[in-house]
């Protein structure tokens, strides 16, 4: 088994993209095939080498490797060519002499009178000793595909069966006059050259698969296998477009989605496991991947469901996995070095990662959520601090004899600080919660936080008692009576 991803590096590598080369790589390596690149640049004027870049960095970052030498469409005009002559050679195609001013005027002729536009085949009618006269006078011409009679069908691997009366088929241009192939003829001329078994592509190209068909046994080659996945919509149930927001993947990566979880949202877009199963690792997705979950129905690209994901995935991968991401992703914030990390130790990074983990759905959230504990100055919040300390006399005394009862402790370990600040809680006549929702917000500045002991623990006892101290003299609390 062959299979290939084919895009036009004619922008970023976008969500629907992604889907395809995603599914065709996940049945290739399901089924020990090959996954082949091939970059269609054959539109001189709207390719870029940036958005072959980037088709390159989504795939890598998405964890899509292929097989093979990349292929580059705009290498192969010379056989897209002889493919078209052959096609010539053996009567399946005829030269056509009408310049495009001719089919314009048509064409508009056809809409006024409310018809559709069909090449009426007059090139294919020309005496065979004129077509001569004008090839050797000069005359441009492009060539043509002869459409046969009869219906096209096959059987799609997501819709079944499809068919289409051939009637329906203009007869199409393969070779424009400046030599230069249509999509359709390089496409099947790549496709059988890489040998590909299986194309499985977007539901818009349903409509180009009937004339590939044709040309695949015009040049003598057997049809592969098709797959066309449907589209993508957004929440409003529209194609997804920009207005969505974010659809290069490129955006998703720096909006802190992992690879993994990315490809398990996409995987869910077309494809169902069955059942209700959603989280799903990578080799869970290889283990379950198959034909038998395609959906013929459009797919809904929900983003909040995209992060929730996400946070699913960060809360259950191995920390050895997660803990260099968001190390890295400290680093790139600038809220830590990499000397930083490394004089914390790993130990300290990993608990840090795991406290915080549970509460983030992306790795930008987690970092957002790692600041107090990589920085010097804690920032108060001002609603978490007009919350917690209300009561600024009851606060300042409960936070002074916190700060006494923590700085008493003979070892700064988790049991016995816990066990010390209940006992100051009793002394003092007041709930738990009373004592130590004031000290989170001393500690952290945010009224919601990992629990207050693994706070402690982290920050480590120097930290903490300073951070007490700064609470104290904070503007709310020192100015107020008590
Ligand atoms: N280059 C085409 C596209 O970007 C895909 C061709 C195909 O998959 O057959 O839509």
């Amino acid at each position: 088994m062959r299979v290939r991803f084919a895009p036009s590096p004619t922008g970023y590598l976008h969500v629907g993209g992604a889907r395809t080369a995603l599914f065709n790589w996940l049945y290739a390596r399901k089924h020990g095939g090959s996954f082949l690149l091939r970059i269609e640049d054959t539109d001189r004027t709207r390719s870029t080498t940036e958005s072959t870049r980037a088709i390159f960095d989504g795939l890598d970052w998405l964890g899509l490797d292929w097989d093979e030498d990349v292929v580059y469409q705009g290498a192969n005009l010379e056989r897209h060519r002889r493919d078209a002559m052959a096609l010539l050679a053996t009567g399946g195609a005829y030269r056509c002499f009408c310049t495009s001013a001719d089919l314009d005027a048509r064409r508009a002729e056809a809409v006024a009178q409310k018809g559709a536009f069909r090449y009426d085949r007059r090139c294919d009618r020309l005496d065979p000793a004129e077509v001569e006269r004008r090839v050797q006078a000069g005359e441009p011409y492009a060539i043509r595909f002869r459409v046969p009679d009869g219906t096209t069908a096959w059987r799609d691997m997501v819709h079944g069966e499809i068919a289409f009366a051939n009637g329906e088929l203009d007869d199409l241009v393969i070779l424009r006059s400046d030599g230069t192939p249509i999509y359709n003829l390089a496409v099947v001329s790549d496709d059988i050259a890489m040998r590909i078994t299986h194309v499985m592509r977007g539901d818009d190209h349903v409509s180009n698969t009937p004339k590939q068909i044709l040309l695949y046994r015009a040049l003598g080659a057997p049809p592969p296998v098709f797959a066309h996945f449907p589209m993508i919509h957004g929440t409003d149930g529209k194609k997804l477009s920009k207005r969505h927001g974010a659809t290069a993947v490129g955006d998703y990566r720096h909006l802190g989605i992992l690879p993994d979880a990315m490809c398990n949202f996409l995987a869910l877009l077309g494809w169902s496991p069955g059942g209700d199963r959603e989280v799903m690792s990578r080799a869970e997705l290889l283990d379950a991947f198959g034909e038998a979950g395609f959906l013929a129905k459009a797919s809904v690209f929900d983003p909040a469901k995209l992060e929730w994901m996400n946070g699913q995935h960060m809360a259950r991968m191995p920390l050895a996995e997660l803990t260099p991401i968001v190390g890295a992703a400290l680093v790139a914030a600038g809220l830590a070095t990499e000397a930083d990390l490394a004089s914390r130790g790993p130990a300290w990074v990993n608990r840090l990662v795991d406290l915080l983990r549970v509460r983030a759905r992306t790795v930008v959230e987690l970092v957002h959520q790692a600041l107090p504990y990589l920085v010097d100055a804690v920032e108060y919040d001002p609603a978490s601090v007009a919350k917690q300390w209300k009561d600024a006399g009851a606060t300042r005394r409960l936070l002074a004899a916190s700060r006494e009862t923590l700085a008493g402790l003979a070892a700064w370990e988790a049991a016995p600080m816990e066990e010390a600040m209940r006992s100051l809680a009793a002394r003092e006549g007041v709930g738990a919660g009373k004592l130590l929702q004031p000290l989170r917000v001393a500690l952290t500045g945010l009224a919601a936080s990992p629990g207050i002991f693994d706070v402690l623990m982290l920050l480590g006892r120097d930290a903490s008692l300073r951070r007490i101290d700064t609470a104290l003299a904070h503007p709310y609390l020192a100015t107020t009576s008590a």
